[in-house]
Formats: structure tokens, C-alpha cells, sequence
């Protein structure tokens, strides 16, 4: 695997980490998930800005120029001959002092690499798990893709324990937030439910260009609180990540949504509707 590594693309083996990188050592650092549809990362633009915005939350100095990023995810695409991939952008902050204070870093790390799309999902949609973990409002980093994702891991691994695909996170006030890799939404009485961004959660972009989709084909978007009740009396659920796109979500908490164990309409429409624009960019 060919990997772009601070400035050159090269063997997998021939990147190193300093062990005083503050990403290393403190967690320090910011990561982006994309996918690629031939040769295209779907709203690359759109992940680099959240890049920037994330480290702005962190206080960190300027980002490389996005033709960096740009150049580098495009070289990665070629050189490993995957147009069709999960792309991965790692920046950590760089090497430091051992103390956690980010003025003493230099330069920062930067690793793009792309793998395979994972497999096509069960015909069936996923379940979901609401896990004991929490989202935490009062910490800014529920909001950005930070390289410090143990809460995530955490709920991913409880979920798993149980035998489900996924898990869903409450946040600290008992409301819906969202999945430990992906957001939320919920179809009830023909209206489109999403958790807010003031609810605990990444703003996906994914979710954006779903929201964007079915207010197009004339569906009520409502962005809000969600009470876990409300997921529990869905006629749909589904899931949204750049990777796995539009999942549909047929079980949860051992129960079947909605009327039966298999996706719905509304669910199945937009997931069609997000691949085909998502080629088609
Ligand atoms: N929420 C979390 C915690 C995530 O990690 C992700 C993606 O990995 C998402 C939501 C979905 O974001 P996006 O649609 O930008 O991939």
C-alpha cells in the first residue's frame, strides 16, 4: 500500500511517527473519512472545511492549502490503482515538548491513505444498540473528527458485545445523539427526524447532502431534539457515513422497525437517490 506521508508518496513501511507527535502522545489531532467514486472523493471541499473548522476549535495554526490535501488524496487514488476506496486524511499536530501544550509543535504530520470499500451491506440494514456511553454537551469534541475517538471505540465495542452493528449514543441530557461512526435519522409519519447540531453530534456530510435530498422530493426535514421514545415508535430508521453511505436500520434494541425487520420506502429512496448523486459529482 502506497501512502502519502508528510509531502512524498511512499511504502506503508517507510512512514514513521515520532513518538513526541502530540497526536502520539495526547490524541492530538484531526481525521477525515471519505469515499471515493471513480477516481472522485464526494465532497472532498466539504471534508476539508470541517478539517478547518475542527482546527480551529483546537487553536491550532493554519491547515496545509487544500490543493495539498487535494493533490496528496488524488496520488494516493492512483498509485494504489483503487478509484473506488475509503480515504482516510490523518493530521496530528506535530512534534512537540511531552507536555500537552500545542505552542511547543512544530510541523504538523499529515498521512492520507485509501483501502477498500468495506462490503456491500446485508440486504437486511443493520441493527443498533442504544449503549450506556453517553455524548458529552459539554465537550466541544462531540463536534469535531478528532484522532481522540476512544468514547466512539467504546460504544462501537459495547455494541458489538451484544451482537449489533451498531450503536446509538444518548447524550448527557437522555437524548438522541448519535452512532459511534455515523448520524441519525428517523422517518415518522412521512417527516424526516434528525438529531440537531446542538445535540451532541458531528455535522456529517452525509447527513448534509440526505437532508438536502429530501427536502428536494418534498419531505419535511425536521432538525431537533429527539427523544429515544421517538426511535423506539419510527415507522424508519436509517444511518448516514461517507463510507457506508445511507444504512437502513431494520432492528433495534432486539425489536423489528417499524412494522417489519426490512427497510423502508423512504429509506430505500434515499439511499438510491444519495449513490446517485454521489456518482454523479
Ligand atoms: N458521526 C460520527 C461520530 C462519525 O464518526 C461520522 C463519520 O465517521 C459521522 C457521524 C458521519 O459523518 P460523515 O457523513 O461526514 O461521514
Amino acid at each position: 500500500m502506497f501512502i502519502y506521508f508528510n509531502g512524498k508518496i511512499v511504502s506503508s513501511e517507510e512512514c514513521v511517527v515520532s513518538p513526541l507527535d502530540h497526536g502520539f502522545l495526547y490524541g492530538h489531532g484531526l481525521f477525515e473519512t471519505m469515499r471515493s467514486y471513480k477516481g472522485r472523493v464526494f465532497r472532498l471541499v466539504d471534508h476539508m472545511k470541517r478539517m478547518e473548522t475542527s482546527a480551529g476549535y483546537l487553536g491550532w495554526p493554519v491547515l496545509p492549502d487544500r490543493e495539498v490535501f487535494a493533490e496528496a488524496v488524488n496520488s494516493v487514488l492512483v498509485t494504489n490503482n483503487l478509484p473506488d476506496a475509503s480515504v482516510r486524511l490523518t493530521v496530528s499536530r506535530g512534534i512537540g515538548a511531552a507536555r500537552p501544550d500545542a505552542a511547543s509543535c512544530g510541523q504538523p504530520t499529515i498521512a492520507v491513505y485509501a483501502s477498500p470499500l468495506p462490503k456491500p451491506l446485508p440486504a437486511a440494514g443493520w441493527s443498533l444498540t442504544t449503549v450506556s456511553l453517553r455524548r458529552n454537551l459539554s465537550s466541544p469534541l462531540v463536534k469535531i473528527k478528532s484522532a481522540n475517538y476512544l468514547d466512539n471505540m467504546l460504544a462501537r465495542a459495547e455494541a458489538k458485545k451484544r451482537g449489533a452493528h451498531e450503536a446509538i449514543m444518548l447524550n448527557t441530557d437522555g437524548l438522541v445523539a448519535e452512532g459511534s461512526m455515523s448520524n441519525i435519522f428517523i422517518v415518522s409519519n412521512g417527516r424526516l427526524i434528525t438529531p440537531d447540531g446542538e445535540s451532541g453530534i458531528l455535522l456529517g456530510i452525509t447527513r448534509n447532502a440526505v437532508i438536502l435530498l429530501a427536502q428536494a422530493a418534498g419531505i419535511t426535514v425536521e432538525e431537533r431534539k429527539v427523544n429515544p421514545e421517538e426511535l423506539a415508535e419510527a415507522d424508519e430508521i436509517f444511518l448516514t457515513s461517507s463510507i457506508m453511505e445511507v444504512i437502513p436500520v431494520t432492528v433495534l434494541d432486539g425489536r423489528p422497525v417499524g412494522h417489519a425487520p426490512v427497510p423502508g420506502e423512504t429509506t430505500l429512496m434515499l439511499a438510491q437517490s444519495y449513490r446517485k448523486l454521489a456518482e454523479s459529482e
